[in-house]
Formats: C-alpha cells, structure tokens, sequence
C-alpha cells in the first residue's frame, strides 16, 4: 500500500516513511491510494471479536509490508487495554465513550498505537527523532504519554498557557524524562504555526523533526476503528443495518477517521459534524467557500479552539477536490456528494452548557463540553430532519468529564468521578519553559537541545 501527498508535488511513500515524515515535504498530508474494502461477511466476522482483535483486523489492512501481522496484533492488544462504553440514552441513540485510555481523551486511541508503531521503526533506524507537536489541551498529554520512554525519540509538546486547563497541563507537564513541554503566550493556532515553521526551517535540518498531530496519517488509522467496533457491537450488522454517527470536531482528525471507516466499507448513512463557535467548516459546507476563523475563538470546548482544520485538505482530497496547506481551494470538492454524506452545525458555549445540563435532567447524562458539542448537534439533526426513533445514532464523547470538574460543577451540581488516570496530578511537580509567538527564541531553543552541533549556527 503505497501513501500519496494532497498536494500532489511528491512521489507516493510507504506507511513508515509517511508516519516518519508526518507531513509531506510539499506540505501535503498523506492518504492511502486505496482504501481496503471489506466486504458484509468480514463485517459480520468481527462481530464477535474483542476491540484489539477488530483494531487488529482493520489495522493489518495498511500496515502490511511494514510490519508482520503478528507483530500487530501483539501491539493492538498491549495498547488497548482498556474498556469503550456504549451507554444507551434514549430511544436507539448511544453515547460512545472514548475517555477510559491513559490520558482520558480519545486522543489515547490512535497516539498509543502511533508511538507503538514509530519505535518499531526506530528500532532499526540510526539517529534520534524530534516530535513536535502543537496541542489544543489534549493531544498533548496524550502523545506524551504514548511516547514517554520510547528509546530515541524526544517530544516537544507546545500548548497555549491561557486555553488549556489545570489537570489538561499537568497531565504534560509533570512527566518530565523524554517529554518537554513549552507555554505558549497565544492560541493554538500560533503554536501550530510555530511548529509548522520548525518543519520548514533550513537552520533546523540537521534535527530529524516530525509531528504528532493529526497530520501525521498514524493519528487517523487507528481512529477508523472505533466506528467499526460501535458499530459491530450496535447495529443489526446481519440486515446491512445504516448508522448516524455524531463527532465533536476540531482539527477534524476524529471525523477523518470515521470517513476512512466509511470509504472501507461500514454503512455509515450520515456524519453530523459539531464544531463549537470555531464554524468555518459549517460555513464552507453551506456555501461553498471557504474562510478560516482567525484568531480561532476560545470556548469551553477548549480542544477545540481550531480555525483552519488541518484535516480539511484530506476530506476535500476524498471528495475529489484539492486544498493546500493555506487552506487556498484549487479545486472544488463535490460540494452535493459533501452535503449529503455530512450535516455539519456550530454550537456557541452558551448551548453547549444548556446541553450538559439538559442531558443530565433528562437522562442522567453526563457530558463534559466537548461531547455536549456532539450530542447538542445530534439532537439539532433529529429535529430537523424528523429522524425516526428506530434509526441508530451514535455520539462521540470525547473527554472524560472529570477532565473538566469545574464546569460540570456548576451546571449539574455534580462532581464527575475521577478515574485512577488523572488522581494524584495536584501532587506531582510541574516543569515547562513559557515562550512567546516568536519563532525565533523557540527555534533557539529546538538548537541547543536537540541540534548534533549546536554551535555550528548560520547566523
Ligand atoms: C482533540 C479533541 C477534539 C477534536 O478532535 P479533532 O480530531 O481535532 O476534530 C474533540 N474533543 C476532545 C476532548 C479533544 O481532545
């Protein structure tokens, strides 16, 4: 299986290059040149398998030539050890929980498999390798974790000091080993560009960079499993049975992967895609053209505050159109074939918290913010379109409520109950540099720590 850059101006790779590259060097994003078909018997095959065993069965598909089917199946079941909750809340509408992993968001499900993946790969390559990455409050802790003690690899983890919250920083900052974490006095957006600078930066070449954020192919992969495994344990899968499936989105990396479920073959009738006040992508599916929010707003649903998606390029790719990096259309995707796979819906914070609190006195739902985003567009998609009750519909919520104490406190009067993953955090010690939005000192910084030859600077 070969991987072909959006832009189109490189030659196709293998997964191993892609995931070591982690975006192109024409700064397009990586996509399979097929997706793997499975057919309604495999889809009846893996009813009856465990979420590693599914993981494996949908992973195997594009990793083959790169790893032997044994070697993956062991890293499935070593990475996912952990339960999925599908709690049924009305009707036939299901919660899908995906925050039981080491870090609580489901950000764990595709960066603990990444890192599995990359130190096999540097197993036997030379060197070391710098992961850099920008984090919106999630991936951060996430990737962090999934890397901490992987043998040559150092991460660099920038998040912005005003958007993230306590327990979502010190989930980063108190790790300490090969994980560094810097502050940043700005947005997301701004470490996102920081970081994107790094990659292009010919004073940093002599540093083998990479990303870990959903640019990097190895962050969607593993995202495609979870709709096969919601959907095997929930549909009538003999019947060819369709499902609604409901993302909070950001960056778009979630909804990515559901759509390479769907382009796999799982009958998957319509994605409703949330995003907070952040509603570039609504607009752009309502009109046709695209405008990025800049500054992104900042909302409750703090992962996310994205104004340019990075994974637009590669759902407009899908769609047969092309997007650079900028964000510039150079041609239009099927925007009919778009409008009718996707519903797409901003929710302000002010219905988002409306949610939580509904959902609560309704069902005993508990939802933090950015689940709330995905449930709120749901409903709003039911009522609309008059779906009928005995149509499955399955929303994403992906955070842990005890993420976000504060909030849940004070709309439901309710403690959210923390999970073994985030005790204890308070009482560890925190340690991150703070850096502004110049690239410059940053770029420093990146030299001295990780540069073979430090002094040997251009300037
Ligand atoms: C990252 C994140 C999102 C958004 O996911 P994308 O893949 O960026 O769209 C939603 N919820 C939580 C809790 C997150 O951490």
């Amino acid at each position: 299986m070969r991987y072909y850059s959006t832009n189109r101006q490189v030659p196709d790779v293998t997964l191993a290059e892609a995931l070591l590259q982690g975006q192109a060097s024409d700064r397009g994003l990586f996509l399979p040149e097929h997706f793997p078909q499975l057919t309604h018997e495999d889809l009846l095959n893996l009813v009856d398998l465990s979420y590693p065993e599914i993981a494996y069965q949908i992973l195997r598909r594009f990793t083959q030539g790169i790893f032997d089917d044994e070697t993956v199946l062991r890293l499935c079941e070593d990475a996912y050890t952990y339960d999925i909750p599908l709690e049924h809340v009305a009707d036939r509408q299901y919660v899908m929980r995906l925050d039981q992993g080491p870090t609580a968001s489901f950000k764990d499900f595709a960066a603990c498999m990444m890192a599995r993946w990359m130190g096999q790969l540097m197993a036997h390559e030379s060197g070391e390798l710098v992961i850099l990455t920008a984090t919106s409050g999630d991936t951060g802790s996430a990737v962090a974790h999934a890397y901490l003690g992987v043998d040559r690899v150092h991460v660099v983890i920038l998040f912005p000091i005003e958007e993230v919250s306590d327990r979502q920083r010190r989930q980063m900052t108190t790790l300490g080993g090969n994980v560094t974490t810097i502050g940043i006095e700005g947005k997301f957006d701004d470490g996102q560009a920081m970081v994107k600078q790094a990659f292009a930066d010919p004073e940093l070449k002599d540093i083998r960079l990479t990303s870990a954020n959903s640019i990097n192919i190895g962050r969607l992969l593993p995202q495609a499993v979870y709709y096969f495994y919601a959907y095997v344990r929930l549909a009538n899968v003999k019947a060819g049975e369709e499902v609604i499936f409901s993302v909070p989105s950001g960056n778009f990396g979630d909804m990515m992967g559901g759509v390479i479920a769907r382009q796999m073959g799982l009958p998957i009738q319509k994605f409703i895609i949330a995003t907070n006040a952040n509603d570039e992508v609504p607009n752009f599916l309502r009109t046709g053209q695209y405008d990025p929010v800049i500054p992104s707003r900042v909302c409750i649903s703090n992962a996310m505050n994205v104004g340019h998606p990075s994974n637009l390029a590669r759902l407009i790719d899908i769609y047969g159109g092309q997007m650079d990096e900028k964000g510039k259309l150079i041609t239009q995707p099927d925007m009919d074939r778009l409008r009718k796979d996707i519903f797409a819906v901003s929710i302000n914070d002010d219905q988002t918290r409306a949610t939580i609190r509904s959902a609560y006195q309704q069902h005993k739902l508990i939802l933090e913010p950015h689940g709330a985003v995905g449930w709120a567009g749901l409903q709003d998609y039911i009522t609309k379109e008059s779906v009928p009750s005995d149509m499955l519909c399955i929303s994403l919520e992906t955070a842990h409520p005890a993420k976000f104490p504060e909030e849940i406190q004070a709309l439901v009067g309710i403690e959210p109950a923390t999970p073994p993953s985030l005790e204890g955090l308070e009482e560890r010690d925190e340690e991150y540099p703070v850096f502004s939005i110049n690239y410059e000192p940053f770029r420093d910084f990146l030299r001295k720590q990780f540069a073979s030859s430090p002094t040997a600077s251009v300037e």
